[in-house]
């Protein structure tokens, strides 16, 4: 088979793409949101754009969006990365400021690649990963997080039986993204079991790192 030539939609030496990656209730979007302030990120979390989807009237994929996420597994991945690019893409037209200049920019993209394929595909096709940070702690500790997030949350996947079935997928199919990354020297992992600062100033510390 012919091999493919073409680049991908964003340039990584201008675009700053960074990963995000844990299971689900290791903190990866309550980190997401205080180095959004701190670098000037944009972040973009996958479950939130699919959520997003699934509420937009008129979405031909709403249905099933819902479908995967009550059965904590994944939604197809090219969904997933086309709701991404068009993300990006719009976030590229309108942010200005320190990081967005002359056609650059920087995403902290939280919840994927969640698979291998999405892995692969997005850095070929879409734009090539700077970093992967890799928040880790117990599942013992990632469903109590997710039981107390519960009862405000209104999500219909935070409860035990969804919560279980989330860990299997996280297990089966993304730590094999972990893995990968870890074997390109891609991986900063964290752990996420301390206070929100003290993960936070460990986070601090490799974004820094990225940008010196
Ligand atoms: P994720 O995005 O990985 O699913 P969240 O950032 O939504 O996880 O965190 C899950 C829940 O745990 C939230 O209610 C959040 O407030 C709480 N939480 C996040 N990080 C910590 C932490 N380090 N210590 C205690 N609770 C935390
Ligand atoms: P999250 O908001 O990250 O906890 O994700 C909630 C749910 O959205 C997951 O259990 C999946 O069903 C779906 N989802 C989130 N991210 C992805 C992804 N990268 N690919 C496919 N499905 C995803």
């Amino acid at each position: 088979m012919a091999e493919s030539t073409s680049s991908p939609v964003f340039d990584a030496q201008k675009v700053t793409v960074v990963y995000v990656l844990g299971g689900p209730g290791a903190g990866k979007g309550t980190q997401c949101s205080k180095l959004v302030d701190a670098f000037g990120f944009c972040h973009l979390s996958a479950g939130d754009l699919l959520r997003e989807e699934q509420n937009r009237e008129g979405s031909e994929y709403g249905e099933m969006i819902r479908t995967y996420i009550r059965e904590g597994t994944i939604v197809p991945s090219h969904v997933t990365m086309k709701l991404l690019e068009n993300a990006m893409t719009g976030e590229m037209k309108k942010k200005t400021g320190d990081g967005w200049v002359d056609g650059k920019g920087r995403f902290l993209i939280d919840g994927f690649p969640r698979k291998l394929d999405q892995a692969i595909g997005f850095d070929e096709t879409v734009c090539l990963a700077s970093l992967v940070i890799f928040f880790n702690t117990s599942e013992d500790v990632m469903l109590q997080r997710l039981l107390e997030r519960a009862k405000t949350s209104g999500r219909e996947d935070d409860n035990v039986e969804t919560i279980r079935k989330r860990f299997r997928t996280y297990n089966e199919q993304t730590m094999p993204v972990i893995e990968h990354y870890r074997t390109l020297n891609k991986v900063a992992e964290i752990d996420s079991t301390a206070a929100v600062e003290e993960v936070y100033r460990a986070a601090c510390a490799t974004v820094t790192n990225l940008f010196s």
